[in-house]
Formats: C-alpha cells, sequence, structure tokens
C-alpha cells in the first residue's frame, strides 16, 4: 500500500488512508476532484512450476480475501499487482472475477508486457484463449489515469481490432520522441478514445521520464546525489514547446529541480552551474540565507554528464532554457 501511495502521488495526486486492512479504502484528491478506491493488491510472481505456465509468465494469486471482490457505488474496486524490481503495476477486470472461487484463483500478466509498461506508462496484454481478458500494466505516474478510467480500459478486451491500435502506441522502437500517430475514426466509444489518448500522452512522458534517469543514472547533475530523490525536468518546459528528446532533459533532485525553475541556479551553454548573484545578494539582504556555503558547496562547477555523448543536454536547449528563466544569455 506504500507503493500505491507513492504512485498516486507521482501521478500529482495526493491521498489519505481511510482503514489499515487489506483490501485497502483509499481517497485520492486533486484540484476539487476526489476519488475513492477499494485497492486490493499482491505481489506479481512467476507463474508455477516451468513447464507449465507458459514462460516470462507473472500473476498474482488471490489469497486471504473472501469472495465475491467487493464493488459498489461511490468507490471504484482496482484489483492489482505490484512487481517490486520492475516498479510496474497491473491492473486486472475486477467485473471478470468469479461471485465464488477454489482455493486461490489467479490472474496473469506478461513479462514483456511490464517491460513496455517501465519506458512507456502502460502496456497491454490480452490472453488469446479462454475469456480474452485484458491485463494492463502501468507506471507509477501512471497510476490515477489508470484508477479513474479503469472499466474502460478492460472494455477494449471486447474489440480485439481496438487493442492492436493500443499495442501499437506502446510497442518498441526508436521512434520515441514524437507522439504516435492514431486513427481515433478506429475506436468505437468516446471512452475509450479518450483512453487511447491518455495512454498515447502518457507514452511521451513516460519514455522521457526513462531515458533521461537512464541517462543520467539516477544522478542529480548539479550535486551528483542519488537515493531516488531525482527527477526528469525538460530543459525547454513542455509549455514552452519543448520536446521529448533526452537532450532536452536533465536529472535533477527535488532541491535542484526548484532551484533551477525559479531560475535561482542554472546551467549555462557550455554546462557550467551558476547561481543567481542578484537573488542570492537580496536573500542575504534580508537575512534568509542560513546555510549559503553548504547549498553552494554541494553544487558541482559543471554538470554530471551522462556517459554517452549523444544525451548530452544540447547547447542550443540549455540556452533557451536559461532566457525562460530570466537570464541574459548574450554574456555567457
Ligand atoms: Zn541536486
Amino acid at each position: 500500500m506504500a507503493r500505491v501511495q507513492e504512485a498516486v502521488n507521482s501521478s500529482g495526486w495526493q491521498m489519505i488512508f481511510e482503514n489499515d486492512e487489506h483490501p485497502c479504502f483509499v481517497r485520492a484528491f486533486r484540484d476539487g476532484d476526489s476519488v475513492r478506491m477499494l485497492v486490493y493488491i499482491w505481489r506479481l510472481t512467476r507463474g508455477g512450476p516451468t513447464g507449465v505456465r507458459p514462460e516470462g509468465e507473472f500473476r498474482i494469486q488471490i489469497t486471504s480475501v473472501n469472495p465475491p471482490l467487493r464493488t459498489g457505488r461511490g468507490f471504484t474496486t482496482l484489483l492489482l499487482g505490484w512487481h517490486e524490481d520492475l516498479e510496474v503495476f497491473a491492473g486486472f477486470d475486477v467485473s471478470r472475477r468469479p461471485e465464488r472461487w477454489g482455493a486461490s484463483p489467479s490472474v496473469q500478466v506478461r513479462e514483456d508486457t511490464l517491460r513496455l509498461a517501465t519506458t512507456n506508462g502502460f502496456g497491454f496484454y490480452r490472453r488469446a484463449t479462454g475469456t480474452g481478458e485484458l491485463a494492463v500494466a502501468f507506471a507509477p505516474g501512471s497510476f490515477m489515469d489508470y484508477a479513474t478510467n479503469q472499466a474502460r480500459f478492460h472494455e477494449f478486451a471486447e474489440h480485439p481490432d481496438e487493442v492492436r491500435v493500443l499495442n501499437h502506441l506502446t510497442r518498441e522502437d526508436d521512434d520515441i520522441d514524437r507522439e504516435r500517430h492514431v486513427d481515433l475514426d478506429r475506436i468505437g466509444s468516446h471512452g475509450r478514445r479518450q483512453v487511447v489518448r491518455t495512454v498515447n500522452e502518457r507514452r511521451g512522458h513516460e519514455n522521457f521520464r526513462a531515458r533521461v534517469l537512464s541517462a543520467y543514472r539516477r544522478h542529480c547533475a548539479m550535486c551528483a546525489l542519488q537515493l531516488d530523490l531525482v527527477v526528469a525536468a525538460h530543459i525547454v518546459p513542455v509549455e514552452e514547446h519543448g520536446t521529448n528528446e533526452t537532450t532536452n532533459g536533465l536529472a535533477l533532485c527535488y532541491l535542484h529541480h526548484e532551484a533551477y525553475d525559479r531560475g535561482f541556479v542554472i546551467a549555462d551553454h557550455e554546462c557550467h552551474i551558476r547561481v543567481n548573484e542578484i537573488a542570492l545578494e537580496r536573500l542575504r539582504r534580508i537575512q534568509r540565507n542560513s546555510k549559503e556555503q553548504e547549498f553552494l558547496q554541494n553544487l558541482r562547477p559543471d554538470l554530471f554528464l551522462p556517459e554517452r555523448q549523444e544525451d548530452y543536454p544540447s547547447a542550443h536547449y540549455l540556452r533557451r532554457g536559461m532566457e525562460l528563466r530570466g537570464w541574459p544569455t548574450h554574456a555567457a
């Protein structure tokens, strides 16, 4: 459940627990929105003995809860698996769980589907046999996208042609920087078209995040801190038509991300790190500069750079990034 809370937060929502049992009622908030959810969650484990289960299949075993799964008005029931190493969830169709079940029923997802979610935000697996159920793998940042649309996601199971559109959106290839073109006319309902749009947007976002964090090996480019306190920042923000290229990204710890976006510290086009002396002087005057020396000492003189040169931040974007954050670039 701690993973659920982290995921809800990384989706940009706040969350509170209503009880500490399993299944757990939680409530997520964002702006004026509030969503109540009942979460069933188990670890994803490899299915059965080798040779019996298909290779590369993971499953959750529904144990220690009595059937049927609780559903009702005013809350959304989620049936989830969590893969600790890959750090992704799998969501299964609650409406397909029977009223009664045997000793420990299980539901499956494929490993390659989980891997797609780590780099694209989502991955989909529709079993060709049996009931044709759709399993949805998703990254923590996609948690609320899934939670608020889960019935629509699982509806795709009834439309195998449309699942192909989802798979097209999340397949792996080198064309990672652009949104993919999708023929929305091929999608039969408004709700499912909305899901396709969401998946396409998440893909660009998650893919950027995965590439940037991996290029910097999860170090902050300004202080080299790791500790999983590092995010992927855009040099030229998306709102300013910044792209999702790795060269428009910097891995930054929370402190330096905020400081960078406010223009308090900046990296110039030659990757030198510079501190806004005017802002610093103002803080000294009003005596709000405690720990200033520690802050300055923790900053590297130059950016910590990725291993591969093609991942280096582009000089052009760094200049534009300075301009947008109120720095003069002519003297740089
Ligand atoms: Zn840092």
